[in-house]
């Protein structure tokens, strides 16, 4: 069997325990209609495997509304999907959470010219060129990565929807890989 088999099969297995065990945990699952989706705040992560955003966060399915992308790079069905929680879903609160030893800020810094991959890697690198904070050391670079996604994300919704805007807050955030502990960063928390 392929290595890639033998993971599938676990997912495959991973799914039937799931849907025995909690598959019914969702809030109103179980009713006759579909559960309702009422998350009660934006996290827009990176897509490393040790960020799982519910996890981190020890909240329950149904209550994060999650936008993965690598870097937390914000392209427009990125933005869209955040307005889309806002607008829709009437969601006040989005948080943009980066992490320590994030590899697409990494590979912003090492100056990674593959054509593919530009476009991660270019919009984190024009971050950290505009970012006054950005620093020398990694840790500060991902500080300031997420600082301006941050923005990005500020700044889309009050050029979008102004109105909405002005009730929803955004914040950024950066979890530590060794222990887990998000620490929150200072900015403008309001849009
Ligand atoms: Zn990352």
């Amino acid at each position: 069997m392929r290595e890639t088999d033998a993971v599938l099969q676990e997912l495959r297995d991973g799914n039937e325990r799931y849907v025995q065990v909690r598959g019914g945990m969702l809030p109103g699952a179980g009713c006759q209609t579909m559960p309702a989706h009422r998350p009660r705040a934006v996290v827009v992560g990176c897509s490393d495997a040790r960020v799982p955003v519910e996890q981190v966060f020890d909240q329950g399915p149904g209550s994060l509304f999650v936008v993965r992308v690598a870097g937390h790079v914000l392209e427009d069905a990125a933005l869209a999907s955040i307005l889309y929680a806002v607008r829709e879903l009437d969601v006040r609160l989005v948080i943009v959470l980066g992490h320590q030893a994030c590899g697409a800020v990494r590979a912003a810094l090492a100056g990674i010219s593959d054509e593919a991959l530009r476009p991660l890697v270019d919009p984190i690198s024009a971050r950290l060129a505009r970012a006054a904070d950005a620093g020398q050391t990694e840790d500060q670079a991902i500080h300031a990565n997420a600082r301006a996604a941050a923005d990005e994300v500020s700044a889309f919704l009050r050029a979008i929807d102004p109105e909405r805007a002005a009730h929803v807050s955004v914040y950024c955030a950066v979890k530590a890989l060794d222990t887990g502990e998000v620490t929150w960063l200072d900015r403008e928390e309001t849009v």
